[in-house]
């Protein structure tokens, strides 16, 4: 790319187009390698580098219906004894774990159940998987629970034992408030069934409650955007995440267009999108919050933290369980078989169902770490240089001069920080500081 070019036309695309957007690791996923899972198999045999947080993430691959917009590796014709078979399989998983010098002893500071959909499992099936879980690693120094709660499945005896087992942090994945919004883009739940679910929740005092929406689902219109934004103000959650709708390739959206031969989606263009979320968090402001990083605004910074979050985009240990999970074990990613039957059968004979893996080297390292936190809006290299022994500003000095022309971010001193228009597109920008081989590649 030119100077010129680079300094006129930042090369971001205006319409919704098939891929993923979203930057969740580095290296992508599709530079994971099967060949590379022995790498994982050596770092479970040594000791935990002294100081470095674990984490646990429990993938419940279970829904009520699939939506159209989803990409993860979900089921909705699973029966009850599947289910069962399947915590099973996930507690084998963990103690097979326990065994190991890199995980034995240890005890995690935060759990993350995501999905699919945790609160789809029954009320008997959330206690023997948490009892089981902590019997295994205890949560005594837990600093955090999230649980993923799909509105439609939550009733008050659920809610109940999700408090009683210890969730701290219940994030709702509302995504919308209209009903016909929801129904078109495939979502199991209704309007009503969201504030019914959220008044049981703060009335059960959980310390933090959040809400998910999308920006930009199908039919979205500005009117029914506002309403959302309205309506999210009146609930006044400790924290609310907004996503830009986006449209990977094994969505139903996807499928979709590709039957009626068309490139572009359905749905709004990443211009609107990022405007209306810029419109939710000026208002969200307006009462009190603070925007915490692209994709997050808090009513109370100094109470509402997320711990999964920060740790994880400072290099903590992830152990992650269940069908196609991701993890990150002493400088190792690793990723879980993707099909339900394999996994299970793998765990029956007492082996780790590890698909594949990759170990970054230490540039990639840094660069993981920088635009992880740089999703956060600011960040401050002396962190970096400190960690990685290197001068971050000079090793990222070709992008960072990029999203400086482009106008989306200022360096000052220690502080690199992006604003407003540069945080809610920093999922692009991040592609500035891959290597040369990363760019571009599929995120699958
Ligand atoms: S509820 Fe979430 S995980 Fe389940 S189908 Fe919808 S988007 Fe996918």
């Amino acid at each position: 790319m030119s100077e010129t070019a680079t300094k006129t036309a930042p090369p971001l695309e205006k319409k919704t187009t098939v891929g993923n957007y979203f930057v969740s690791n580095y290296p992508p996923f599709s530079f994971w390698k099967q060949e590379d899972v022995p790498d994982y198999r050596t770092a479970l045999g040594q000791p935990p580098k002294p100081d470095t947080p674990l984490g646990i993430y429990v993938h419940i691959p279970f829904c009520r219906k699939r939506c159209h917009f989803c990409y993860f590796r979900v089921y909705t014709d699973k029966n009850s004894e599947e289910i069962r078979n399947y915590i099973d399989a996930v507690l084998a998983e963990l103690k097979l774990y326990a065994k190991q010098n890199f995980i034995g002893g240890r005890k995690p500071k935060f759990v993350y159940f995501g999905g699919g959909t945790p609160s789809y499992l029954s009320e008997s099936q959330l206690r023997e998987l948490t009892d089981g879980m902590k019997e295994l690693l205890p949560w005594d120094e837990v600093e955090e629970v999230t649980f993923e709660c799909e509105p439609g499945t939550l009733r008050e005896k659920k809610l109940e034992i999700l408090h009683e087992i210890g969730v701290t942090r219940l994030s709702l994945g509302v995504e919308n408030f209209d009903d016909h919004i929801l129904e078109l883009n495939g979502r199991a739940h209704r309007g009503p069934e969201i504030g019914r679910a959220y008044e049981f929740a703060q009335g059960l005092g959980f310390p933090q409650i959040n809400i998910d929406l999308i920006a930009g689902m199908v039919e979205e219109t500005e009117d029914n955007w506002k309403a959302c934004i309205e309506r999210t103000r009146e609930m006044a959650p400790d924290s609310v995440t907004i996503y830009q709708m986006e449209v990977p390739y094994n969505t139903g959206i996807y499928q979709q267009m590709k039957a009626d031969g068309k490139l572009t989606a359905p749905v709004a263009d990443w211009d609107t999108k990022r405007r209306w979320v810029n419109d939710a968090y000026t208002a969200l402001e307006q009462d009190g919050y603070t925007v915490s990083s692209a994709y997050t605004a808090v009513k109370d910074k100094a109470r509402t933290s997320f711990v999964y979050r920060d740790r994880l985009w400072a290099g903590a240990d992830l152990l992650s369980l269940g069908v196609a999970s991701f993890g990150h074990i002493g400088g190792t990613h690793y990723q879980n078989l993707h099909d339900f039957a394999p996994y299970i059968e793998c765990i029956d004979r007492g082996e780790l169902p590890v698909y594949r893996a990759l170990t970054p080297s230490d540039d990639e390292r840094l660069i993981r770490e920088f635009i992880l936190q740089m999703k956060l809006g600011h960040l401050k290299f002396s962190y970096f240089n400190k960690k990685f022994g290197t001068n971050a500003a000079e090793r990222f000095a070709k992008p960072l001069q990029t999203i400086k022309d482009w106008g989306f971010a200022t360096v000052d001193g220690d502080d690199l920080r992006l604003n407003r228009e540069g945080l809610l597109q920093v999922d692009r920008l991040l592609h500035e500081f891959f290597l040369d081989e990363h760019r571009n590649a599929r995120y699958a």
